[in-house]
């Protein structure tokens, strides 16, 4: 990198080792031009996307929004609580290893309902029918078609209670 004293375009790392708990890396830089010393840290940019909403506001990522949209289309059904977990962490960790700045609320929208859907099928219908509006009876019901043709172990049957009529 550039030598801030001199702005020589070219600088020797003389020295490199961890810092921060591992975290950081601490490097000693020697300018080959005018000799001065600097040092640089480098760390890994996990900082979460913001979220930009259908309507084009700019969300901070809200973990716990997202834990209770999944528990509330989970409601009732046969998963456990570490499940959910692994899943939103496994999110959490697609966001943070995109390295985009911003993420399009669709786009998460995508990876909770790929989630969901390899956790319990009538959730995952229940989050897609709120989330992606289907337009119509037949928009939904091609969806539930969509799943049903699929080879998973379960399916969208009509046991699904959910509350309306509790
Ligand atoms: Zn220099």
């Amino acid at each position: 990198m550039r030598c801030p004293f001199c702005g020589a375009h070219d600088t020797k790392v003389v020295d490199s080792r961890l810092f921060d708990e591992g975290d950081q890396v601490r490097r000693r830089r020697k300018c080959v031009v005018c000799e001065e010393r600097f040092t640089t840290y480098e760390r890994a940019e996990l900082n979460l996307p913001r979220i930009v909403k259908r309507d084009g506001t700019r969300v901070p990522f809200d973990p716990d929004k997202l834990r209770s949209g999944m528990m509330r289309a989970l409601e009732k059904r046969p998963v456990g609580t570490a499940e959910i977990e692994a899943a939103l962490s496994r999110i959490r960790r697609t966001l943070m290893s995109c390295g985009e700045s911003e993420v399009d609320s669709m786009r998460l929208g995508d990876l909770v309902m790929d989630e969901l859907r390899g956790l319990d099928q009538v959730a995952y219908v229940r989050f897609a029918s709120v989330y992606r509006k289907f337009e119509d009876v037949a928009a939904f019901r091609a969806e539930i078609e969509r799943l049903e043709r699929e080879p998973v172990g379960a399916t969208v049957t009509a046991d699904d209670d959910d509350g309306d009529t509790d």
